[in-house]
């Protein structure tokens, strides 16, 4: 597989000899605090009364828009099952049961780019919530956030100063720019690129120096996401979803919006876009019987932590770094 290489490779002997830069003072802060994060989360939803469900690590389909990078595959006793890139088409099947869910979900994404917030496994923690809109799930995501910060921040001190690492509890709301505003941002910084896909990787990244607290981009357009996003017919050719950005260059936290779920919608999106609805029946069959309308996010946990300890790569962000093109324990 080709991959195209950003960051440096002074950082990939930490990689490679794992089993010996774990034992540092540095790992063993940057793992107490996600164990804090972890725990944080679990409190968080525990409160608002979201059930936690175990993850799908295997299955006949999973999600196709996954930005270029390749979903892995095993022989599941003669029929090709692929590898969790991400939860949507389960989360839609759980909250024709359940109300409001969160999953702690491992991802494998074989990305196409090392960059210092990719992995090629993460750990999402994806939410969903039935008959809720945009505007209600981005307060759940800017409340997690500014909980989790808190919470690293009176139960691990220690740690964060042995990081260096000084941060404030961001105080929601949370600015909004809309995507059209986002894209001037990072014409203005120089960067020029098509504005139907989301932002490129570098612009993003510059976008997000420029802010000193985490906000949103929202209205992305239509083709730029997955085909389970919904469109706002108020705005042709907007969806209904948001971004929520990290400040300081730290790039995307969270990808979230409201859900399409009319078969027809779905079907039609389909065709338009050439996918193959083969590995979909039992999605299909899903939409086809009905299911609510509903609203959720994911959140990388490496992101997240990486974010909260000031980490220079999201490698050193998770115990047993998978790195796009690095062979490590
Ligand atoms: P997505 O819906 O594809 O944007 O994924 C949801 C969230 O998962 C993102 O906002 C990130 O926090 C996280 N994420 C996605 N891809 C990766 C990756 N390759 N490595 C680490 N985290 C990721
Ligand atoms: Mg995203």
């Amino acid at each position: 597989m080709k991959w195209k290489l950003i960051v440096g490779t002074e950082a990939l002997d930490f990689i490679r000899y794992r089993h010996l830069s774990i034992r540092t003072e540095r790992s063993r802060a940057v793992l107490k605090v996600q164990s804090e994060i972890m725990s944080s989360i679990r409190r968080f939803f525990g409160k608002q009364k979201f059930t936690e469900v175990k993850p799908a690590i295997i299955g006949p389909a999973t999600d196709p828009d996954v930005r270029g990078a390749e979903a892995a595959s095993i022989d599941f006793y003669g029929v090709k099952y692929l590898l969790t890139t991400s939860m949507i088409l389960y989360k839609q099947m759980l909250i024709s049961s359940l109300d409001k869910i969160y999953i702690f979900s491992p991802c494998i994404r074989l990305e196409k780019k090392r960059t210092d917030r990719h992995l090629a496994e993460f750990l999402q923690v994806d939410v969903e919530a039935a008959h809720r809109s945009c505007d209600e799930i981005m307060k759940v995501a800017e409340s997690l956030l500014a909980v989790a910060v808190s919470d690293a921040l009176k139960h691990c001190r220690e740690e964060l100063q042995l990081l260096g690492r000084k941060l404030k509890v961001p105080k929601t709301p949370f600015k909004k720019l809309t995507f059209k505003e986002a894209i001037k941002v990072a014409m203005d910084l120089g960067f020029d690129f098509d504005h139907t896909s989301e932002l490129p990787f570098e612009a993003e990244k510059a976008v997000s120096m420029q802010f000193k607290r985490p906000f949103f981009i929202v209205g992305y357009p239509l083709d730029s996401r997955g085909f389970y996003y919904k469109e706002n017919h108020e705005k042709p050719g907007e969806l209904i979803d948001f971004d929520l950005i990290f400040p300081q260059g730290f790039g995307e936290a969270v990808s979230g919006g409201e859900r399409e779920h009319k078969h027809a919608i779905v079907m039609r999106k389909f065709k338009d876009r050439r996918m193959d609805p083969g590995r979909y029946k039992w999605y299909f069959d899903m939409l086809k019987i009905g299911i609510p309308p509903s609203a959720g996010f994911g959140i990388g946990l490496e992101r997240l932590t990486r974010y909260i300890c000031g980490l220079e790569t999201i490698w050193e962000a998770t115990p047993f770094p998978k790195v796009p093109g690095v062979h490590s324990p």
